[in-house]
């Protein structure tokens, strides 16, 4: 019986091409062009709806060595994205119609997968791989609510930006939690009031993303972003998330006149959240702005802040490892739903679930790649229990042992578990 996947996006098309590459047959259901979703324009199969970058090509980034691992693993979407390059610096830009072109073409003419253009509203019986995007339909994001638990799927993405401990100034930081000083649960960086005021400023005068129309949305209180927050008044932010109270810094042996708190993204420490920091500030702005905090003077971001119209379920809660459904091993999921984020992401999660649902299907014990490899950190990522799941972009900071190694060892470990693990699913 052939394998159903749900959605032609670019985490669609990856698991397709896999699966028949082991010679399944495949169901491919896309509903455009019938119905498009808000930003889609075209019936064509990965369509990309906004940058036409897939980012970095130099293996010393994160989406460089991301794009290796995938070439490794025979992506299509890489190879047609080098494919339809052009010229764009370090950053691999494609043409978007020649790529989506391209890919439709490669799925077609597929002897193993079958296009069919409809709208799934309910989760068709054997094997599935649900890939229907940040932008699925109504219905079928009502059937998945059914199918996780209405808590467990989410419409929006309030992110805050994750920084790399290893750039945080530790001298102008400590670790502490509200009225406990022995705690390492949160390291706090402190603002004297001539700081904070800078910053304040700075904060309200910087240029902000517009939200398109399909994702206007009133705010919940929970998640605002920390710059409306801001113009609700000059000390909002004090007696909100960079209130200071229960903290007394050991430089100073007193308490901050405001205080940002960050917390462990991972055991190590690689990653700390800054927490209810969500944004619409720009990505350039958002270096700008935070690095005003002095603890952050020198910080690298592994990832942005940001709000999006965004449809993802709570991976750590209710997937495996091998991207299946703890509840219904028999539905697989791929692509931005299950929280990872970006455009090579979500084609990688393809790969991956391409891969699972055909050793699952030949009922083979399925192994996903180690977490010293960029997508093995990915899925550990997504699926390992955590209080506070948001969608995760690929960055190094995900890597195994990463504050203790080199970024050329991390590179070559990484490539050389991946060579080894893809003989394991031949
Ligand atoms: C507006 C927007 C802009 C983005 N911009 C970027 C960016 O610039 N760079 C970046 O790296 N990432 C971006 N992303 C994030 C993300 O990487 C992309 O959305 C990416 O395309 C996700 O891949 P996917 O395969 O999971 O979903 P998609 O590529 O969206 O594919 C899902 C497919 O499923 C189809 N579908 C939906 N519901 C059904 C159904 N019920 N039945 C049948 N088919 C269905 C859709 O038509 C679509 O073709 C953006 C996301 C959004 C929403």
């Amino acid at each position: 019986m052939a394998i159903k996947i749900i959605g032609g996006g670019l985490a669609g098309v990856e698991a397709a091409y896999q699966i028949a590459k082991r010679k399944k047959n495949v169901i491919l259901y896309e509903m455009r062009p019938e119905k498009l979703t808000p930003a889609h324009k075209s019936g064509l199969l990965a369509e990309i709806v906004c940058s036409n970058s897939f980012k970095s090509k130099d293996i010393g980034d994160a989406h460089g060595l991301l794009k290796e691992e995938m070439k490794i693993l025979d992506s299509l979407v890489l190879r047609i994205a080098q494919e339809t390059e052009i010229p764009g610096g370090k950053a691999l830009v494609v043409d978007r119609w020649k790529f989506a072109e391209r890919i439709t073409e490669e799925i077609f003419k597929n002897q193993y997968i079958k296009v069919v253009r409809e709208e799934v509203a309910e989760i068709p019986s054997g094997v599935v791989i649900v890939a229907s995007g940040p932008l699925t339909s109504a219905s079928l994001a009502d059937k998945l609510a059914s199918l996780t638990g209405r808590n467990n799927l989410y419409f929006f993405d309030a992110i805050s930006p994750i920084v790399d401990g290893t750039t945080i100034d530790m001298r102008k930081a400590f670790f502490a939690s509200r009225y406990s000083e022995d705690s390492s649960d949160y390291l706090n960086c402190p603002l004297t009031q001539e700081e904070y005021e800078l910053f304040y400023r700075e904060l309200i005068n910087a240029k902000k993303v517009e939200f398109k129309e399909f994702e206007k949305i009133p705010y919940f209180e929970g998640c605002l972003p920390i710059e409306v927050l801001a113009e609700r008044g000059k000390n909002t932010l004090l007696f909100g998330p960079m209130k200071p109270v229960g903290l007394k810094d050991p430089l100073t042996k007193k308490t901050p006149y405001a205080v940002v708190q960050l917390r462990r993204e991972d055991k190590e420490g690689s990653m700390y959240n800054m927490v209810g920091f969500q944004t619409k500030m720009t990505y350039p702005e958002q270096e700008r702005v935070f690095r005003l905090i002095p603890a952050l003077r020198n910080a690298r971001f592994l990832r942005y802040g940001s709000i999006h119209r965004n449809t993802f379920i709570n991976s750590p809660e209710v997937l495996k490892n091998t991207l299946q459904l703890k509840e219904d091993e028999r539905i697989f999921f791929a692509g931005q739903l299950t929280g990872v984020e970006g455009y090579l992401e979500s084609a990688a999660t393809g790969i991956i679930a391409g891969i699972s649902a055909s050793f699952y299907v030949d009922g083979k014990r399925f192994i996903p790649p180690p977490s010293t490899t960029l997508i093995g950190s990915l899925i550990n990522y997504i699926t390992e229990k955590k209080a506070h799941f948001q969608p995760m972009n690929a960055n190094f900071g995900l890597l195994k042992g990463y504050k203790r190694k080199e970024k050329n060892t991390l590179v070559e470990r990484a490539m050389n578990d991946l060579r080894e693990w893809q003989k394991t699913t031949q």
